[in-house]
């Protein structure tokens, strides 16, 4: 029952945006007032986990929950908890989620305890006032804690941080020694034309040929087949014994290995991070109690895949790419 989109990619990874709202207002992300999706619109829990699993038996292999923040959806446990009974069949080979660990202190043990392995954190900075003005509201002890408690739990987390020029650029080298040291592999991501901001990205957007260039004077870095399912390549960093991974959307998509899609939480499916074009799952899982309607809605939208996606970051181009922010389609 595998998915398999026009140019022969097979769709096994699914990334499901539990809740849209966050509890940090980081300036990359989102503009500091957001009109958030109406509540009324959103799935409930119960009806995500039926997409999920129709979605599990169509050939999902790898599910990473996100948002907004994931940790704040009321009774998010729930959902993880019944989702684990996809790991204990073997249907599911990973069970994950991105998280920006403000309340990772508060969930990491249950993760855990539900099968959850490894988690993405993001982390763009050790500085504790650059923490709060890049998140707006965040605090960065919180998130050290939440980490401390990750690693006590025996969770595996992977660092994400966003390269900001002229903000973590130059600090880069230390987080890096910061996360191998321990034991955390750290991934930097180009920022992405998603959603309006109070912000210019062309102030913000750093290539990261150019940040790998400027690590290279410091470290020696070697590519290395390593894969984790997602688009980060990675490099083994001979003085610190860790791994450092690169998300390149803007200089280099990667689209063509492209294995997933991303649900929101109302429902609503994008076949691509960076293209308008979406399948609403809603009114099919409404219509029935039966799951025919909404498999062949899946396999409809899984047909209209796009290729690919070509994000620009210029002075011409002053528009986002795409209207919604990072935090409807979730990271
Ligand atoms: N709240 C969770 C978190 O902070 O990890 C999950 C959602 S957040 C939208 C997922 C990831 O997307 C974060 O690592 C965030 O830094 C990143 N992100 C948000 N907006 C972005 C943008 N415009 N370009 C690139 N990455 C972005």
């Amino acid at each position: 029952m595998n998915m398999i989109d026009p140019f022969g990619r097979t769709i096994s990874y699914l990334r499901v945006s539990v809740t849209d709202r966050c509890d940090f207002r980081c300036t990359y992300c989102m503009a500091e007032d957001m009109t958030f999706l109406p509540k009324k619109d959103l799935l409930s829990l119960e009806e995500l986990d039926r997409l999920c699993t129709v979605f599990i038996e169509k050939g999902v292999r790898r599910l990473r929950l996100t948002g907004g923040e994931p940790l704040v959806r009321k009774n998010i446990m729930h959902l993880v908890r019944e989702l684990s009974r996809h790991l204990k069949s073997g249907a599911l080979e990973e069970l994950t989620l991105t998280t920006n660990g403000s309340q990772l202190a508060r969930f990491a043990g249950e993760l855990a305890d539900c099968g959850v392995k490894r988690i993405n954190v993001s982390l763009d900075t050790l500085d504790p006032e650059k923490f709060h003005a890049v998140t707006r509201w965040g605090h960065l002890d919180k998130v050290m804690a939440g980490i401390d408690a990750a690693q006590a739990a025996g969770l595996k987390i992977k660092l994400n941080a966003v390269a900001l020029k002229g903000f973590n650029d130059i600090e880069l080298p230390e987080m890096l020694r910061w996360a191998h040291g321990r034991g955390m592999d750290l991934t930097v991501i180009e920022t992405m034309p998603m959603g309006e901001i109070d912000l210019d990205r062309t102030d913000q957007y750093l290539p990261l040929s150019l940040l790998r260039a400027d690590l290279e004077r410091q470290f020696t870095l070697t590519d290395i087949p390593y894969k984790t399912g997602g688009p980060a390549r990675y490099v083994e960093v001979a003085e610190t014994g860790g791994r450092l991974g690169f998300i390149t959307p803007m200089t280099h998509n990667f689209c063509e290995s492209c294995n997933r899609v991303r649900l929101t939480c109302t429902g609503t499916l994008y076949m691509c991070l960076g293209q308008e074009d979406a399948a609403d799952l809603r009114a099919p899982l409404r219509a029935s109690e039966g799951n025919e309607l909404l498999s062949s809605a899946i396999d409809e939208a899984i047909g209209r895949k796009p290729k690919g996606h070509d994000f620009i970051i210029d002075r011409r181009t002053s528009r986002p790419a795409v209207s919604r922010h990072m935090s409807v389609t979730g990271g």
